[in-house]
């Protein structure tokens, strides 16, 4: 089975369904394929803020954003690229204002601000501690009002070329009938989100942030940058790993060791406060968020996700008890290697949101700005993918005789690949996590090694065609592992400490 457009996006998070209105408004035909419900992508798990330069509670300005985010990028950010982004931080909060972003407001009905993590000012533009998801549902129903074709339960196998090379097609697995679809198209779009989830259950992320689309790009030929890079958040709930939010420090939480001590500043980047926390795990201590000083009233106001989180998956009420927390992995900033029009380095292939290294986050992600980013690049991604489809003419695939889903199909089954998944997992908590040491990290290559040369033994037990989730599992296993290979491949090469990688160096 065949379709066609002008411009496929994969992926309808915060990133992807941008795309979509801008390369519609560009005079392009769009398909946006999804492998789970769009309103359910991670962007609605987004709670803090998206960061612009409004300076509606104090004095602030973009000058102070671009050097805040260059400081805490430890120079491995584009400072063209931060520019451009922080340059367009006001426009773009202004305008998802303008399409219906429920923004919190001050008493004189500004948009609210709070700070965050290594923000000189109170930037961070919010809705409650629901902004992901306000954004979100709100470009789903101005895609809707644009009649942009959205399709569900749609799984990016594998990209494929003409004979030139150039990117003209997906291979998609329709995961409600079974069937594979090829998509034909101008220019695709990957905008699938990060790879946090290769930490399995030590990650804040939703279960669908595989790294699919980075690792499908890698088997493309496409290059990658940065994948070292993994953002560890300081305040996961201790036993559930769920987020909560850097809202919380923000609004004036401390950080305490069983002894009751403050032993960080609560709002530096989170590579270092993570390391701080991480320093007294390993002391014995156990660590608390304690907010119980900003009052009920407040809470319920500015914080009422937190406080149902808590409760629901800690059993704690942080209106008067401690909330026990731990560091886990949270964000990517590693990712498919783009330049300014977010083309990849692949013909006809264009990449955006956390998926793409666009290079404005550099070695650690300020809070805030990841929001910022999948809107500013989603744009440009939308409008050149929409430009470049309309400057070439349509070409023919050359099909694969083998898809992964046939190849899969021989697989004996002998092993559990979902008790392999989270021990990689644990693997990549303890030796590719806040603290690296060589000799860890080959381990964990090692691990990866073995587990793709054994990789006929594992399988899926569930041979039927419809709505089998077992074999999209599995293949979202097969692309942990690929994403796994380049996390510890980047980390290996980048000897000397830099932001969210931190090597023990051996002297
Ligand atoms: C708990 C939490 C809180 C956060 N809070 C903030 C915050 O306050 N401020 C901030 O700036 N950032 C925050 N972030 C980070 C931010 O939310 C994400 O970086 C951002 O939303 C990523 O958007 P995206 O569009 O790139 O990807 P996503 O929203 O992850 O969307 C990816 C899309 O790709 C699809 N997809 C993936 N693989 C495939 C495949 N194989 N086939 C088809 N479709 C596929 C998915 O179904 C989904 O639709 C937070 C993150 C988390 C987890």
């Amino acid at each position: 089975m065949k379709k066609k457009c002008d411009v496929l996006i994969i992926g309808a998070g915060g990133a992807g369904l941008t795309a979509a209105l801008n390369a519609k408004k560009n005079g392009a035909d769009v398909i946006v394929l999804t492998k789970e419900y769009p309103t359910r992508s991670q962007t609605c798990m987004a709670q803090g803020g998206i960061n612009a330069a409004l300076g509606n509670i104090s004095e602030d300005s973009v000058e102070e954003h671009i050097n805040n985010t260059l400081k805490s990028a430890h120079g491995e950010a584009d400072e063209k690229a931060v520019r451009f982004m922080c340059g367009e931080a006001i426009n773009t909060v202004e305008w998802l204002d303008s399409i219906g972003v429920c923004f919190s407001r001050t008493k004189d009905a500004k948009i609210a601000q709070r700070t965050l993590g290594g923000a000189s000012s109170p930037r961070a533009c919010y809705a409650q501690d629901y902004t992901g998801l306000k954004i979100l549902h709100t470009l789903y129903d101005k895609c809707l009002e644009e009649e942009i074709e959205i399709e569900a339960d749609k799984y990016l196998l594998d990209l494929l070329k003409d004979k030139s090379g150039r990117v003209c097609a997906a291979e998609i697995l329709d995961i409600r009938s079974g069937e594979l679809i090829v998509y034909e198209a101008n220019a695709v779009v990957l905008a699938s989100g990060g790879y946090s989830r290769v930490y399995a259950k030590n990650s804040t992320n939703s279960t669908a942030s595989t790294g699919d689309g980075i690792a499908v790009a890698k088997r493309a030929g496409a290059e990658l940058v940065g994948m070292e890079f993994v953002q560890f958040h300081p305040t996961a709930l201790k036993n559930s790993s769920i987020l909560i939010s850097e809202s919380a420090r923000g609004e004036g939480g401390y950080l305490l060791n069983t002894k009751m001590e403050r032993f960080t500043n609560e709002l530096a980047p989170r590579d270092e406060v993570s390391r701080a926390i991480n320093a007294q795990i390993l002391k014995g201590e156990d660590i608390f968020l304690d907010i119980r000083h900003l009052g009920e009233e407040f809470i319920e106001r500015s914080l009422p996700q937190e406080r149902k989180l808590a409760q629901l998956y800690e059993n704690v009420d942080l209106v008067h008890e401690l909330i026990p927390i731990k560091p886990v992995a949270h964000y990517t900033m590693g990712g498919i290697v783009v330049d300014h029009t977010s083309q990849t380095t692949l013909e006809g292939l264009f990449a955006c949101g956390e998926c793409a290294n666009h290079r404005v986050h550099g070695a650690n992600r300020l809070g805030g700005n990841s929001l910022l980013e999948i809107v500013v690049f989603g744009k440009e991604a939308g409008v050149h993918a929409a430009k470049f489809a309309k400057n070439v003419s349509s070409t023919t695939p050359v099909i694969r005789e083998n898809s992964v889903v046939k190849k899969i199909e021989s697989y004996s089954n002998q092993l559990d690949f979902y008790a392999k998944r989270q021990l990689i997992g644990d693997i990549f908590y303890e030796n590719v996590g806040i603290v690296r040491k060589r000799e860890e990290l080959l381990f964990a290559r090692q691990e990866i090694i073995d587990i793709k040369e054994n990789i006929h033994h594992f399988g899926v037990s569930d041979k039927s065609k419809i709505y089998n989730t077992n074999r999209v599992e599995f293949i979202e296993f097969l692309n942990i592992l690929d994403v796994c290979e380049s996390i510890v491949e980047g980390a290996l090469k980048r000897e000397k400490s830099c932001g969210s990688h931190y090597m023990i160096e051996v002297a």
